[in-house]
């Protein structure tokens, strides 16, 4: 029988906990930046913030869901209508496919309604792991942890890991951290990588978390 990997220390568990305690005094309240009012929404609008801010796509979606307001109606949408409200926000051919594509999927296997399950969202095309988390634990509340660039970079520096992949991450991160935890700790660490731990300029002089880091490369 294959053994079972031990889980992180208590001493692990302790440091983990001090770091998001800090960050929860950071930002007390946190959740997407993207503007929506129901889980397809949410979705569409994630599957559009691939390699854009947040503040493009929320121009270009009150557009886009005055016209098609449900999954059903997307699903019929003409390509090069899609197109044109979203060219704006990068990969506006392969985005209008996914965003046609998942609604259509929607609408064929669950009548037109957003799964609140990870394993059914990430069947949708286009929807991989980091969507289906971020639409989990924003939408419904689900613990899940999206792994993104800022997540992934920040658990490293602060030797919350030593993973490299995004989902051997997230299972270091769900081992570190109570269920209750998971929904906003990608939120926290994706602020924080943004406003502080900076992928090229971390402003360690700034930093809340600078004694508990021990990151070799922090600049203070
Ligand atoms: S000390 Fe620097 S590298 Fe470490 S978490 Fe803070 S900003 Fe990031």
């Amino acid at each position: 029988m294959p053994s079972v990997p031990p889980g992180p220390s208590t001493a692990a568990r302790r440091r983990a906990a001090r770091i998001l305690a800090r960050l929860k005094l950071r930002y007390p309240e946190i959740g997407t930046a993207l503007d929506y009012v129901n889980p397809w929404q949410l979705l569409v609008a994630t599957v559009l913030s691939a390699q854009t801010t947040d503040d493009t796509i929320n121009r270009i979606t009150p557009v886009l869901f005055n016209r098609y307001p449900t999954p059903f109606d997307m699903a019929e949408a003409n390509p090069e209508d899609v197109e044109s409200i979203v060219f704006s926000s990068g990969f506006y051919r392969q985005k209008t496919k996914s965003v046609i594509a998942l609604s259509k999927a929607l609408v064929d296997h669950f009548q037109g309604v957003v799964p609140n399950d990870l394993e059914a969202l990430v069947t949708l095309p286009g929807v991989g792991r980091k969507t289906a988390s971020v639409v989990l634990a924003e939408a419904f509340h689900k613990p899940a942890i999206a792994v993104d660039t800022h997540v992934r970079r920040v658990s490293r520096r602060l030797d919350l890991t030593t993973q490299t992949d995004p989902v051997k991450i997230e299972r270091e991160l769900r081992a570190l951290y109570p269920r209750r935890e998971w929904p906003t700790i990608s939120m926290r660490f994706i602020q924080f990588g943004r406003d502080i731990c900076d992928a090229r300029r971390p402003l360690c002089g700034e930093c809340e978390l600078n004694r508990i880091c021990r990151w070799p490369g922090k600049t203070v």
